[in-house]
Formats: C-alpha cells, sequence, structure tokens
C-alpha cells in the first residue's frame, strides 16, 4: 500500500519530525519542510529528503501538516494555492491543534479546487509522533479518510473519525482543556497531601491506584514531574493556545463551563515562560517550600 508513495511532512518540529520519521519507517519516501534550517538539517539526519519550498513538498502524494498554529495552517494553503490548482486530488492530513472554524475554512477552500482535508489533531507527545503511536481525532469526509487511511496507520495506535470537518479539533480542544484542568488538579492534591504529612510520592502511587487519577498523575506527573525533569517537549505556549481556543468555542456555544474557566485562567496568568514546559503547572511545591 506504501509502496512508491510519497508524503510531505510540513513543520518539523517536537510533533512533526517523529510524524516523518514514522512514516518513513512506514515504507513512504517521505520529504519535509520547516522554516528553520536546523530542523531540516536533524531531518535529513533521520533519512528524510528536506526541501526547501513548499513547491517541493506539495508534489508529494499526501500531505501532514504538524504546524503550531491555525494561522500558520490557514497561511501555508493561501500560499500554495497555484500549485494545488496545477496538480491532481491531494488530501492534507493537519495533525496541527487548529481552531474548528478555520479547519472548516480550509477544508471548504480545498474541495473547491478538488483536494481534501482532514482535521486530524494528535494527543500522545513527541515519543508518540515518533513511534507511530498517537491517538488522531479526525474531522471530514469518509472518502479523504480512506484516501489518507495509509498514512493515518503509520501515524497512529488509534484513529477516531469524530465527524465532519472542524469535529477533530473540538475533540482536541476538550481533550486539552482537561488535560490543562487535570495538571492542576493533580498538583493542588499532592500539596495538600503534603501539607497534612503525607508525601507526595505516596500519594501519587495512592492516585494511580484509585479513581483520582488520569493520565496526568498516570505518566505526566510520575515521568516529568516528580524528578523535575519538566522536558515532555510540549511548551506553555502551545497548551496556553489550546486552553485559549477552548475558552472560545464555549463563549462561541454559549457553554457556562464554571471549573475549567478557572483553571484555565491559571494556565492564563501563569507567570511561567512561554518556552516553558507545560509540565512545569505541576509543580506542586511553590517557590521557597522546597524539601
Ligand atoms: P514545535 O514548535 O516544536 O514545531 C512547530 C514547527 O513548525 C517548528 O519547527 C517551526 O519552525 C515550524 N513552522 C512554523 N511555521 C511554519 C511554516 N509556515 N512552514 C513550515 N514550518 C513552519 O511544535 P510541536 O510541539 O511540534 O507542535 C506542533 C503542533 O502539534 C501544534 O499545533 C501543537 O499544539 C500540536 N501538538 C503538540 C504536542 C506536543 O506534545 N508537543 C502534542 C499534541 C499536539
Amino acid at each position: 500500500m506504501t509502496e512508491g508513495m510519497t508524503v510531505g511532512v510540513v513543520g518539523l518540529g517536537a510533533m512533526g519530525l517523529g510524524m516523518a520519521l514514522s512514516t518513513a519507517r512506514a515504507g513512504f519516501a517521505t520529504r519535509g519542510f520547516d522554516l528553520s534550517p536546523a530542523r531540516l538539517d536533524l531531518a535529513q539526519d533521520g533519512g528524510i529528503t528536506p526541501v526547501t519550498t513548499l513547491e517541493e513538498v506539495f508534489a508529494a502524494d499526501r500531505i501532514v501538516f504538524s504546524l503550531p498554529t491555525a494561522q500558520d495552517v490557514a497561511r501555508v494553503i493561501d500560499k500554495v494555492r497555484p500549485v494545488l490548482q496545477d496538480r491532481g486530488r491531494i488530501v492534507v492530513i493537519d495533525t496541527s491543534t487548529s481552531e474548528p472554524d478555520v479547519s472548516r475554512a480550509v477544508a471548504a477552500t480545498l474541495a473547491d479546487m478538488g483536494h481534501g482535508f482532514l482535521d486530524a489533531p494528535v494527543s500522545g507527545g513527541p515519543s508518540g509522533a515518533a513511534n507511530g503511536a498517537l491517538t488522531m481525532m479526525i474531522g471530514g469526509t469518509a472518502a479523504d479518510l480512506d484516501d489518507a487511511r495509509p498514512v493515518i496507520d503509520a501515524l497512529s495506535a488509534k484513529a477516531i473519525h469524530v465527524g465532519d470537518s472542524g469535529a477533530g479539533n473540538v475533540a482536541k480542544l476538550v481533550n486539552n482543556l482537561l488535560c490543562a484542568a487535570h495538571m492542576v488538579t493533580t498538583a493542588e492534591g499532592l500539596r495538600l497531601a503534603e501539607a497534612a504529612g503525607v508525601p507526595a510520592e505516596a500519594a501519587l502511587e495512592v492516585l494511580n491506584a484509585a479513581s483520582g487519577r488520569s493520565m496526568m498523575s498516570e505518566v505526566h506527573f510520575p515521568t516529568w514531574v516528580m524528578n523535575e525533569g519538566f522536558d515532555s517537549g510540549f511548551t506553555m505556549a502551545l497548551m496556553q493556545k489550546d486552553v485559549r481556543l477552548a475558552r472560545k468555542l464555549a463563549a462561541d456555544t454559549g457553554t457556562d463551563l464554571p471549573l475549567t474557566t478557572r483553571a484555565a485562567d491559571l494556565w492564563a496568568t501563569s507567570p511561567l515562560a512561554a518556552t516553558d514546559d507545560f509540565t512545569r503547572m505541576g509543580d506542586f511545591r511553590p517557590k521557597g517550600q522546597d524539601q
């Protein structure tokens, strides 16, 4: 199925580079494009063909996007309009965490030109991307999904077709709003345990064997918070973007979310730097109280 098929990856960051490595491993001749020469060098080291123009990357049979924001996605599509007008049908698989409205607009633009577009945001972090073990949540038509299926299989352990265009990003924003809240509530739980004389490690062991657990407590705290490594590969800037977009979705749909709105406030007003890892929000020992 992959024989002779080429994949072009636009955005070779923490996620995109791993995805390119996964499609290459699955047998696709993979080419990658990024604005950063350093990322292109890393891709080349991993056996990906680095290309320096969008025209070259869009000559591939299937395209994967892994870009920071919805605006980046829309900008790239705008730039490649002439290329898209001149080539046969292609499906763009947009794995960026984006905005449902932008996904719908881009899908409509591409459909007008005879092309397909899936919003296919992912969960699983850089290691899931590098291992082809992501969870993908997909919005778009069944026909585009069928077309993209070999690439999606190379990237994911589980792919869920959520619904029409935009549905993948709605599901992703809901997921990340909960992830952001769980990071804060788990940190508060561990802070309370320590204040009441129970070591955080012991409390975390209990949570993870009981009903207070989440992926934050089961994976993120043991791997990146308890050891103060804080290097999961997902930045504060990206999580703050997701939380902001989830709030916008709540406002647009008139949905009242008292608890997660409070959690979103904490993310929006955090003094952490945009480049800090998002797991620093789980630092449950406030400064000056380290033991
Ligand atoms: P990143 O900042 O590490 O990588 C983004 C890459 O895109 C950078 O290398 C940048 O140079 C490149 N880029 C920006 N604009 C470009 C353009 N116009 N053309 C080509 N390249 C361009 O970000 P990331 O962590 O890899 O995240 C990518 C997307 O995946 C984001 O939407 C993020 O929200 C989402 N995501 C990230 C994670 C994670 O754990 N890092 C998990 C799930 C989803």
